[in-house]
């Protein structure tokens, strides 16, 4: 059942805001199997008529019956489904996919079908026997250029019965024909009429042939003028048309396919377009792999000097006025009131140590000596505390501290000076304090040679002591325990550990003592914030130029939508989805930029090995590794996939939107 019942039917084209009506009040019935003409002259709306007639344009007033159902309520998605299952349409320009053969031309209308449950090898086994049907058995491999117009518009009524529908519509199918090419086109139409029973609708404007159809309808300024009109007499009740049954048809292959021949069709242009896309993942990935390289790199050197590492300093106020004396007056910090109970308070603390600083006059053994070193009176966490080793002997135990144990552990350069190759194990070194006292100490061992860019604190010429010795011996008006240096439970805030630590200080001593916190691993911090910011920024604008890339994909997408504008017609026309072509057109950017992309990866890490090792030849310090950070290369995808989809989405859009009526028209 597939008569056709147009009444009242009015359509104004919009023109820059006015409403042109085209078609006045139009009554028009077509039975199942006819072969009707509609004649008229060029302007009269004879192909508004026919795109009306075949779904791809929506009357703006009336009624269109299908085979007894009213269709003009349908969504869009119906009557796309509509299209593909009923109508099969022949154009006077052909409009055959110029870079497929004949077969793929056929089989572009099964692309869309979803309820014939036939196979792809059935469907081009039918192609195969429509094109024999039309006399082109012998050009199956041939593209619609190798053809000639009469030959092509074969082709094109061969695939407008590809899916079986029940009415062709042909747009001045002869028009751009000479007469014997044009007689074959008639003659098959008149065929596919009388042997398969199809109705068929030709629009002409010449008299010719509207003689070769059974009726012939006048169509005279969007009215008609002539021909018997038959008005079909009214249903009692329209029923609605059966829905398909849909049959799934994976096209993600197709449409990959089909991409993929866009892109190779034009290889320099979608090359150059790539390459924006190349080198912004490409700059993507190295700034960021980079970035955290050298930072971590930068923190190892200065967290070899210690992690975890507070320093705190507290000097008595030595101008406090009588007015403000508090309870407990501070005169350095005591292992007994201070570290003990800073250890008890703030689990945060995994080390402590106090540290004294003398500068005496000399250390002496056998003869030799050393000038003005510096006695550092320390307890035994120190060497944890601060990453010293010891690399001849033992440093020293709670025990020596415990019992101010005269011993000591000797600077590298002291050690070479006083000892040259000689074991200075269980020797004792003579100590000349600034004040003429002298004392000695047993060697308990060697500290490691310690690199520093401190020339009056240098650490190879000192010579530590236990702190709680140092008290006792050293001169009493400098060494006293002013310094604490802590070691922190690791991931403990610097900043809240020390506020807290001054407030400690503050609540026992009041102003009496003046605190201060002094910290590598605030300067680590800071250096840390920087370069995590210096990665940022150059990360954002290597994302600049990824997007920059992707402006370039969303550009060429619109080309390419703008040159396909009749392939994106013809393919709505068969029955395509407006969501199948946005698809359509996302699936090609995010091939062209997933392409793309993984060059960019694949470049990106070339690139900055190739910084690395030209960086390791040049800087000694530096040396050549692989590196490879995960995060970034998934950020690097992250950004590849939101690129494909942001730069495809305008051009599929505009896609997806194409009215079909106007792609069809547009030359
Ligand atoms: P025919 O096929 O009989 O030559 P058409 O149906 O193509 O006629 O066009 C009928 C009238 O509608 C013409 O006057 C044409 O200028 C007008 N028309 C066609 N398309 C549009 C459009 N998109 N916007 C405005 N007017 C249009
Ligand atoms: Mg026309």
């Amino acid at each position: 059942m597939s008569r056709i019942d147009l009444s009242h039917i009015s359509l104004n084209y919009n023109l820059d805001g006015h409403a042109v009506p085209v078609l006045h009040e139009l009554d028009l019935s077509i039975e199942s199997g006819e072969m009707v003409a509609i004649l008229g002259p060029s302007g009269s709306g004879k192909s508004t008529l026919l795109y009306i007639l075949g779904c791809l344009l929506k009357p703006s007033a009336g009624s269109y019956r299908l085979g007894g159902s009213e269709i003009l309520g349908l969504s869009e998605i119906e009557l796309a489904e509509l299209r593909n299952r009923h109508f099969g349409f022949v154009f006077q320009q052909f409009h055959l996919l110029p870079r497929a053969n004949l077969v793929q031309n056929l089989l572009l209308g099964t692309r869309y079908n979803r309820w014939d449950q036939r196979s792809k090898a059935e469907f081009t086994e039918r192609a195969l026997s429509l094109l024999k049907q039309v006399g082109m058995e012998t050009h199956l491999r041939h593209r619609p250029h190798q053809l000639s117009g009469g030959q092509q518009q074969r082709v094109a009524i061969a695939r407008a019965l590809i899916n079986d529908p029940a009415l062709i519509l042909a747009d001045e199918p002869t028009g751009n024909l000479d007469s014997k090419s044009a007689k074959q086109v008639l003659d098959l139409l008149r065929s596919i009429n009388e042997n398969n029973g199809k109705t068929v609708i030709i629009i002409t404007h010449d008299q010719e042939v509207a003689r070769r159809c059974d009726r012939v309808i006048s169509v005279l300024d969007g009215k008609i003028v002539g021909g018997k009109t038959m008005v079909g007499a009214p249903l009692a009740k329209a029923p609605r048309l059966e829905p398909p049954r849909s049959v799934f048809r994976p096209r993600l292959e197709e449409d990959c396919k089909t991409a993929w021949q866009n892109i190779l069709r034009n290889k320099s242009r979608s090359f150059l377009t790539m390459l924006g896309v190349i080198i912004g993942v490409a700059a993507v990935l190295s700034t960021i792999t980079l970035g955290t390289f050298t930072r971590e790199k930068i923190l190892e050197t200065y967290e070899s000097l210690g992690v975890n590492r507070l320093v705190i300093r507290a000097y008595p106020r030595w101008n406090l006025s009588a007015t403000e004396a508090t309870g407990a007056k501070f005169e350095g910090v005591d292992e007994v009131h201070d570290v003990g109970p800073l250890r008890r308070l703030f689990s945060e603390i995994l080390l402590i140590s106090p540290v004294v600083n003398d500068w005496v006059r000399s250390v002496a053994f056998a003869g030799r000596k050393v000038d003005s070193p510096r006695v550092v009176g320390v307890n035994s966490e120190y060497f944890a505390i601060t990453n010293r080793h010891v690399i001849l002997g033992r440093p020293f135990s709670s025990f020596h501290i415990k019992n101010r144990s005269s011993v000591c552990l000797l600077g590298f350069d002291i050690a070479k000076k006083l000892f040259g190759q000689r074991s200075p194990l269980d020797q004792l070194v003579a100590i000349e304090s600034n004040n003429e006292a002298r004392y000695s100490c047993r060697v308990l061992g060697v500290l490691e040679s310690q690199k520093s860019n401190s020339e009056w604190n240098d650490p190879n010429k000192q010579l530590l002591v236990p702190e709680s010795f140092l008290l006792v011996m050293g001169d009493h008006w400098n060494a006293k325990p002013y310094e604490l240096n802590i070691k922190m439970q690791p991931g403990t805030s610097i900043e809240n550990l020390s506020e807290k630590i001054k407030q400690f200080f503050h609540i026992k001593y009041g102003r009496s003592a003046q605190v201060s916190v002094d910290s590598d691993e605030v300067l680590v911090a800071q250096m840390r914030r920087f370069l995590s910011l210096f990665t940022v920024m150059l990360t954002g604008v290597a994302l600049i130029s990824l997007a920059v890339g992707g402006i370039g994909i969303a550009n060429m997408m619109l080309v390419s939508v703008a040159e396909r504008f009749k392939e994106i017609g013809l393919r709505k026309a068969l029955g395509a989805r407006d969501d199948e072509i946005r698809n359509q057109f996302l699936i090609e950017a995010m091939i062209l930029c997933g392409l793309a992309g993984m060059i960019g990866i694949v470049t990106g890490i070339c690139g900055y090995h190739l910084v690395l090792f030209f960086a390791s030849k040049l800087f000694p310090q530096v040396k050549f590794e692989l590196v490879f950070n995960l995060s970034a290369i998934l950020l690097a995808f992250l950004c590849i996939v939101a690129v494909g989809l942001l730069s495809g989405l305008i051009p599929a859009l505009r896609a997806q939107k194409l009215q079909v009526v106007e792609a069809l028209r547009s030359e």
